[in-house]
């Protein structure tokens, strides 16, 4: 059996079952999970307001389902885009 994706991890993903080309979330329109996505290069190029708002959505990340079974991964996430703050 091959890797569950995130959105199968955690049971409660509102882009389950949805279809990619136009889901809100770039990790699920891509078929990767997201832990397999660098999150620097998705925000790089938004407005600082849409910036805001995934740096702040990524607290949410410690109390995620996909956190708890992807541990090191998502963290090395988490600190790619904080430093992606401090580097600014
Ligand atoms: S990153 Fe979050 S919102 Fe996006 S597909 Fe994975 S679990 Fe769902």
């Amino acid at each position: 059996m091959g890797q569950r994706k995130c959105w199968e991890i955690k049971t409660d993903c509102l882009m389950r079952d949805r279809a990619r080309e136009n889901a809100g979330c770039p990790a699920y329109r891509e078929g990767r999970s997201c832990w397999e996505v660098d999150w620097r290069e998705v925000i790089r190029f938004l407005p600082a307001s849409q910036q805001e708002y995934w740096y702040s959505h990524m607290h949410k990340c410690f109390s995620c389902a996909v956190y708890r079974v992807h541990p090191e991964e998502m963290q090395a996430r988490v600190d790619e885009v904080k430093s992606f703050y401090l580097d600014d």
